[in-house]
């Protein structure tokens, strides 16, 4: 069991890097706590992979430390880290049978036999692999193998994590959320520090505590999925998480007001100090579920025309135009649909600032 701590880590699969485009992963300082359930979600390409390898050992990170319980292993083999690693596609022997599969990590720890049977067992009812642990693994389903790959990795309670990348791509949808449920059990019932890469973020929040968001070789938010929903602190976290995402739009800023096109919208004082005007990247970010559409002119109001309106079941999402620029909008199923024209207003607590791509936080000093 151990914290995981990586220390002004950087990669590059460049013999001589320059910039930073040339980093798969780009300086990051990061730690993952001992026991967390952890999701690493971001879209194919962000260095996801690189990142989990770099953990286990397979890969040598160009720059930095990678700590357990503060200890330098940086330098240390795979085997030597004692990490179980879950991938895409399932690793197992074909000619063995399930059961010798799953015992296979044990039985190279030596083991008594007992205990080796009764962890077999113990992992193969949480996977429901007990009426195939006598067949050998080249005739199971894609499914089932997968789940004796996974099952390679919980076997062990000795470990110091188990990273887990994309482990369900080949699963079926329907039993996707049904073994996300059961290593999220497992989670509780070991306290074992989980670290499960995706790129779906409904993945990530159903079975992670906390949510590291990857972005061109960074972790550009940590937090909790209702944190990464409500504060998202850089524009990729808001476009990300959300369907639709968050909408953004490029803003002047005019004393207290941001400013587009002939729009002028009144933001919180508290945002605004002299740092704003330095930077020619300011942009505003609301929800589609933050925007409310009102019946009637206010003074807060805008009128927008309304080009769209998409029915999602439950809810529905409205194009509207202000300015130049197109707004989502969320409404429930129940609330009238404005024709041709609708008044919106962005309430305060929802309209977030970016310079530079970063959430700008409120000044309460
Ligand atoms: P993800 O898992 O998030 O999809 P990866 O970690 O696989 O992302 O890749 C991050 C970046 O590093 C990508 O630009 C990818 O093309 C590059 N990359 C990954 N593996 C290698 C490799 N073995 N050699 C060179 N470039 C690689
Ligand atoms: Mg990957």
């Amino acid at each position: 069991m151990a914290e995981i701590r990586l220390e002004a880590l950087a990669h590059s699969y460049l013999d001589k890097p320059s910039k930073a485009h040339d980093y798969a992963i780009r300086a990051m300082t990061h730690t993952w706590e001992q026991g967390g359930a952890y999701a690493l979600l971001g879209p194919s390409g962000c260095g996801k992979s690189t990142l989990l390898n770099i953990i286990s050992g397979l890969l040598q990170p160009s720059e930095g430390k990678v700590k357990f319980n503060d200890k330098d292993v940086t330098g240390l083999q795979p085997d030597e880290r004692n990490i179980a690693q879950v991938f895409q596609f399932p690793v197992v022997y074909d000619s063995m049978t399930v059961f010798d599969n799953l015992a296979f990590p044990l039985r190279n720890l030596k083991y008594p036999k007992a205990k080796i049977d009764k962890k077999v067992n113990e992992i193969a009812d949480v996977l429901e692999l007990r009426d195939v642990l006598h067949r050998r693994a080249n005739n199971l389903t894609a499914d089932e193998k997968q789940k004796v790959s996974m099952g390679r990795g919980l076997v062990r309670d000795d470990v110091s994590a188990i990273l887990f990348d994309e482990p369900l791509t080949v699963i079926d949808p329907h039993l996707k959320w049904k073994l996300r449920r059961k290593l999220k059990q497992i989670h509780e019932k070991f306290n074992i520090t989980m670290v499960y890469v995706t790129h779906d973020q409904l993945e990530a929040s159903t079975f992670a505590d906390k949510i590291a968001l990857m972005y061109q070789g960074q972790i550009v938010q940590f937090g909790t999925p209702q944190e990464l929903f409500e504060q998202p602190a850089h524009t990729f976290v808001g476009y990300f998480i959300g369907s639709p995402g968050m909408n953004i739009i490029e803003v002047a800023i005019e004393q207290y007001n941001a400013v587009f096109d002939d729009v002028v919208i009144p933001l919180n004082a508290a945002l605004i100090d002299d740092g704003v005007t330095i930077s020619n990247n300011i942009k505003i970010g609301i929800r589609p579920e933050f925007v409310e559409v009102v019946d009637a002119a206010s003074a807060d109001s805008y009128l927008c025309d309304v080009v769209d309106v998409e029915n999602l079941g439950t809810y529905k999402i409205l194009t509207v135009v202000l300015g130049r620029q197109q707004i989502k909008v969320r409404i429930s199923e129940d609330q009238s649909v404005p024709i041709d024209k609708a008044y919106i207003t962005f309430p305060e607590k929802y309209l977030k600032l970016y310079i530079d791509e970063y959430l700008v936080k409120e000044n309460i000093a």
